[in-house]
């Protein structure tokens, strides 16, 4: 296949074209394995951002799904509904937080997360109350459209579109050391009751290079934000599903979240659909006899059947013995790694939640500084894709990784010591 086509016509994401070097070319892939065109074989350790969970192209949601591509592709959701859509929520009130009731679709990520927004905001203006701003944690990551952005901390995506964003304040993340602190700016904030929602990744913070904290002192923000009656929206597009040890981060908290974002992973990678799911209380808000209550957003491709199978066949493969023995496989697996690790010199610290392992190295770098490419290049060469954010190295790798691949990742971590 022609690179030169690529450089021709094609405008890849999140990517400087000025100084990136020439993409790769990945022609297949199966399992926890991708193939470049030119026969060189890596292992996918972020599992293609944390999508295929249950291995590329696996074969039990291929089939689900080419079964249903035969039969319905796809039809207008307004005014129709189907049974892989119907289906997929009732899989789905199996195992969110029992609290949510509403499963609304969408086709990604940060679409997931404009509509918790859309949600919130509404949800306030179709009760006459004025509550514009959102609270969000310094250092999240919620999406690349507007509303996503605007809740999102890192900035260096962010700059030429300050101006426009949303009304959004932002806390720190709490830990044992700031928390009253936290505490005491959060009250400070939702003191003005003009505050409609709180949205947090629970437990895991993915872009900002898999930073972690507590549930406990996560919840007793929450607490807070429910005592002054403000939406909470629990963006899991990257925690959903398993991986940080229960089917949702939410889990490890006491506090339910109004709203809940989910995406990556959903349908094991294999098409894109986003899901926004609430609670009854958050839906009721939007039943009227006027028209203009209702939640007026939609796109083309919402509930797409296709999707909503793929889906159906992922969280069956999430629920068998078989995947939750390899979730418990891989997190003890990563448990010994880190801890050798950890004493390195060139290892500053190590964190990891469920499935997900981090190790930061002991060097000063940026996000996209020179360290990541060396470090990227290092271990393609050694047959494992990996992308360092900084200086993390993290793991999030499909649940049917094997133990052979899983030390073949440990084994060019540990090397990559030595070029630092
Ligand atoms: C990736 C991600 C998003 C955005 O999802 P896209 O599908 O890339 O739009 C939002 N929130 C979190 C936590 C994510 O990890």
């Amino acid at each position: 296949m022609s690179q030169k086509v690529d450089k021709q016509h094609i405008w890849h994401p999140l990517t400087q074209h000025q100084s990136h070097p020439e993409h790769i070319v990945i022609k297949k892939a199966k399992g926890a394995i991708l193939y470049d065109e030119n026969g060189n074989e890596y292992i996918d350790a972020i599992a293609s951002w944390y999508t295929c969970m249950y291995g590329h192209c696996n074969p039990y949601i291929t089939q689900k799904v080419s079964e249903q591509m035969r039969n319905l592709d796809h039809v207008v959701f307004t005014g129709f509904t189907h049974k892989p859509a119907t289906d997929l929520a009732t899989s789905l009130m199996k195992i969110l937080p029992q609290n949510q009731q509403k499963i609304f679709f969408s086709d990604n990520g940060s679409t997931s997360v404009d509509i918790a927004l859309k949600m919130s905001l509404q949800y306030y203006f179709n009760q006459g109350l004025k509550r514009n701003k959102i609270i969000a944690f310094q250092d999240g990551f919620h999406g690349d459209t507007f509303g996503a952005m605007s809740v999102s901390g890192l900035s260096i995506y962010n700059g030429p579109f300050e101006d426009h964003f949303l009304d959004v304040d932002r806390i720190a993340v709490p830990n044992k050391s700031n928390i009253e602190k936290v505490k005491k700016h959060f009250i400070t904030l939702l003191s003005k009751n003009n505050v409609a929602a709180f949205i947090y990744e629970p437990l895991v913070q993915g872009a900002a290079a898999m930073k972690m904290h507590d549930a406990d002192l996560l919840n007793q923000l929450l607490e807070i934000a429910k005592k002054f009656n403000v939406i909470t929206i629990a963006d899991e597009v990257m925690t959903g599903f398993g991986k940080t040890g229960k089917n949702f981060a939410s889990e490890y908290l006491i506090e339910l979240p109004d709203i809940i974002c989910l995406s990556k992973s959903l349908t094991g990678g294999l098409v894109p659909m986003a899901i926004t799911s609430c609670s009854d209380k958050i839906y009721q808000a939007f039943l009227s006899s006027e028209m203009e209550k209702g939640f007026f957003h939609g796109h083309t491709y919402s509930a797409n059947p296709t999707s909503c199978t793929a889906a159906i066949a992922s969280i069956e493969l999430l629920m068998s013995k078989e995947i939750q023995n390899s979730i418990d496989r891989i997190k003890t697996a990563h448990k010994s790694f880190l801890e050798n690790i950890n004493n390195h010199p060139k290892v500053k610290s190590t964190r990891q939640q469920g499935i997900i392992a981090a190790v930061d190295l002991n060097i000063e770098t940026d996000r996209y500084g020179d360290l990541r490419y060396k470090l990227f290049d290092f271990y393609m060469e050694k047959g494992v894709y990996l992308r360092p954010l900084g200086n993390t190295v993290y793991i999030l790798a499909p649940f049917i990784i094997s133990n052979e691949q899983l030390t073949k990742i440990y084994k060019a971590i540990e090397d990559s010591l030595e070029i630092i």
